[in-house]
C-alpha cells in the first residue's frame, strides 16, 4: 500500500521528537521537510535518504551533514519555485508539496513529511491529509510537540494553571490569508491563556487589538523566539510593553507570543538558554 508518514518533528531539539517520529525519520527514503524542522534532526535520517526541503521560505541553506538538499520540480512546476534553492525569497507552492508526496510514494519510496512542531498545528497538515486521501494515498499521522506549549514550557509557564487559567487558547497571529483571523475581542473577553503563533510581525496590531477589547496592559506577556533551539531567546513583559519588547529585544520569528497571568509564573529553567527578562517602558 502506497502511504505517506505526517511526522512531527517538534519545536526544535531532536530529544524532543517521539520514538515514533524518530524511528519513521530513519526508516525514510525520503523527507519532504519545512523551513522550521531542526537540522538536528534531519540529520537522523539514513545516509541514503533523500531530504527535499519544501519550506514556505523556500531556500536550501544548509543541509544536515551527510545529506544534500535535493530540489526536484514535479511535472509541470513552474521554474522559480525550484531552480534557485538558495534563494529566500521563493516559497514552496502548497500544490508541488502534494505533487511531490504523491509522485514519491507512487514509486514505492518510504515518505516521510516532515513538518516543525505537531503536524496538525496550522502547517497546513489538513490539507496534505486531504490531497493525499484523493490520490488514493494512505496517511499515518505522527503527533509531535507543538511549539505553544514547548516554548512557555521551556521558561516554566505551565498554559493551563488552574490558580489563574481556566485553559488556553492556540490561535493564529496572521491576518487570515486564506484562514479565518482570530476574534481578538472574544479572546480578550475569554480569560484563557492566549498562545500566539506567527504573531510577530503583527503583534502591534495584536496587542492593540487585546487591549480594545478589555484585556489590561499589564497583564503579563511573553516572547519566546527559536524555542528549544541553540538560538532561543525571550522577554517577559506586560501586554502594553509587548511591541517596544520584540522591536528592541529584535525577537524575531519562528515565535510564540504567550498573553495572560499564567506568564506571571514563569521561571527560567534550565532549559531556557537565554535569559533576556525586562519590562519596556
Ligand atoms: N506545526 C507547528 C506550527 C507551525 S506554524 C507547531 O506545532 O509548532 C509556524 C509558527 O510556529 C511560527 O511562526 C512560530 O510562531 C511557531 N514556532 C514553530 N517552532 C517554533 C520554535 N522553535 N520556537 C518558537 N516558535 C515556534
Amino acid at each position: 500500500m502506497k502511504s505517506v508518514c505526517l511526522v512531527g518533528a517538534g519545536p526544535g531539539d531532536p530529544e524532543l521528537l517521539t520514538v515514533r517520529a524518530l524511528r519513521r525519520i530513519e526508516a525514510a527514503d525520503v523527507i519532504l521537510t519545512d523551513d522550521l524542522v531542526d537540522v538536528r534532526v534531519l540529520a537522523l535520517a539514513r545516509p541514503g535518504a533523500r531530504v527535499l526541503k519544501v519550506g514556505k521560505r523556500g531556500g536550501c541553506q544548509t543541509a544536515p551533514p551527510g545529506h544534500e538538499y535535493l530540489a526536484v520540480p514535479p511535472e509541470g512546476a513552474a521554474r522559480r519555485s525550484w531552480e534557485r534553492p538558495g534563494d529566500r525569497r521563493y516559497s514552496t507552492e502548497q500544490r508541488f508539496i502534494h505533487e511531490l508526496m504523491i509522485r514519491e510514494a507512487s514509486s514505492g519510496a518510504r515518505v516521510v513529511r516532515l513538518k516543525g512542531g505537531d503536524p496538525f498545528m496550522f502547517g497546513r497538515g489538513g490539507e496534505e491529509v486531504d490531497a493525499l486521501r484523493a490520490a488514493g494515498i494512505e496517511v499515518e499521522v505522527v503527533s509531535g510537540i507543538t511549539a505553544g506549549i514547548a516554548a512557555p514550557a521551556s521558561l516554566g509557564i505551565p498554559v493551563t494553571d488552574r490558580r489563574c487559567s481556566p485553559g488556553v487558547a492556540l490561535v493564529t497571529g496572521h491576518n487570515g490569508e486564506g484562514g479565518l483571523a482570530p476574534d481578538w475581542h472574544a479572546l480578550a473577553q475569554s480569560r484563557l491563556t492566549l498562545v500566539i503563533y506567527m504573531g510577530v510581525a503583527r503583534c502591534e496590531a495584536i496587542a492593540a487589538a487585546l487591549q480594545a477589547g478589555g484585556l489590561a496592559p499589564h497583564t503579563p506577556a511573553a516572547i519566546v523566539s527559536a524555542a528549544h533551539t541553540p538560538a532561543q531567546r525571550h522577554a517577559i513583559t506586560t501586554l502594553a510593553d509587548l511591541p517596544a519588547t520584540v522591536r528592541l529585544e529584535r525577537l524575531a520569528s519562528p515565535a510564540i507570543l504567550v498573553v495572560g497571568e499564567v506568564v506571571a509564573l514563569a521561571r527560567v529553567l534550565a532549559s531556557a538558554t537565554q535569559v533576556s527578562a525586562r519590562a519596556v517602558g
